[in-house]
């Protein structure tokens, strides 16, 4: 694969295990062996990793398989633990993301440590405080940052484990163009089945590579059972996966790249004039309600107006949703108008 791969079990659990996973993710082309060591569990009791001396397995994997290793760091302690055994590429969680705090702690135990660091988004979709989180980081000197996108906490409603709310990226990638940006598919899933189609959507929007949970004995995991892959199935989803390239020299694309992007910009520049159109006439229909004394607001001619445009969305195909916010917006301002 052409972009980063990061790769391993959820949790470290046992040498042999952790041994025999990094062998296969090397095996399968991995740049970068994963593996919890300190796991945040919503409820007590639950295994919570094996801590400190797991990484003395990680260790191993790095001295004698010569692979890159990352496991979770949430204090400044996990941090210097890390270091002390050479352990220099980390990565915040999402649960650490969200405390700017712990972030600060972590981002100064690692100044002047030449760590590599990956930053998991919040679990809540806000977006500055992902961004911040690497603010906190680059503002102790720390450069080599990447951004994983994990998808963000959902109510009951959904496909996924968590909603990847993939219009989101787009913001991200504007404010920290410099920053790779890859995308965790496993803890988006929440079941190993749904993995290959978000790595997928994360290769078509054009991210820069993936940290996929793959363990030799998934059903038998200690954390995240449901969502692990086999090395097997890490290795079928990779084969399948279409990686696309950023753009294209190649003449006949191009050129219908540019005849469909001048429709695009015509049907936008109508867009606006008719909206001014529009707007226009509000003006004209509030100062007429005005002379007769009549109110502004009026739900059952609104009504009448949604209702027409929703039929005549789903017509056309268009999706409800897209159509709702853009009448209540040309409401609002039709209001404001008046
Ligand atoms: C993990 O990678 O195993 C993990 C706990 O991730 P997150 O912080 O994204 O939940
Ligand atoms: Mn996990």
């Amino acid at each position: 694969m052409n972009k980063l791969l990061i790769a391993g079990p959820c949790s470290a659990e046992s040498r042999e295990q952790v041994l025999q996973a990094a062998r296969a993710v090397k095996e399968i082309g991995a740049d970068i062996f994963r593996a919890g060591v300190w796991k945040p569990r919503t409820h007590p009791g639950c295994f919570e990793g094996i801590g400190e001396p797991a990484l003395e397995w990680l260790a191993q994997v790095q001295e004698t398989l010569g692979l890159e290793v990352t496991t979770e760091v949430a204090s400044a302690h996990h941090v210097r633990l890390c270091l002390e055994k050479g352990i220099r590429t980390v990565w915040i969680g999402a649960r650490t993301t969200t405390n700017p705090f712990m972030v600060q702690e972590i981002a100064d135990a690692l100044k002047g440590s030449g760590a590599k660091v990956l930053v998991k988004n919040p679990v809540n979709s806000d977006v500055d405080l992902w961004i911040g989180a690497a603010e906190r980081l680059a503002s102790n000197g720390i450069n080599d940052i990447i951004l994983v996108h994990r998808g963000f906490s959902k109510g009951l409603a959904g496909r996924y484990r968590n909603d990847p709310k993939w219009h989101l990226l787009l913001q991200v990638r504007e404010r920290m163009p410099q920053l790779p940006l890859i995308c965790d598919p496993s803890h988006i899933a929440g079941e190993r089945e749904l993995v290959p189609e978000i790595a997928q959507r994360a290769m078509d929007l054009g991210l820069d590579g993936l940290m996929i949970e793959c363990h030799p004995d998934p059903s038998a995991a200690l954390s995240d059972a449901s969502q692990q892959l086999t090395p097997a199935s890490l290795k079928e989803l990779l084969d399948n996966l279409v990686t696309r390239v950023q753009d294209s020299s190649d003449a006949a694309y191009r050129d219908r790249l540019e005849m469909l992007r001048s429709q695009i910009d015509s049907l936008d520049a109508d867009i606006i004039d008719n909206l001014a159109r529009r707007m226009e006439i509000s003006r004209q229909i509030g100062a007429l309600k005005r002379e007769n004394g009549i109110s502004i607001v009026q739900p059952v001619r609104w009504g009448r107006v949604m209702q027409d445009a929703l039929q005549r969305a789903a017509a056309s195909g268009l999706e409800e949703e897209l159509v709702n916010k853009i009448f209540a917006l040309i409401h609002e301002a039709s209001v404001r108008q008046q």
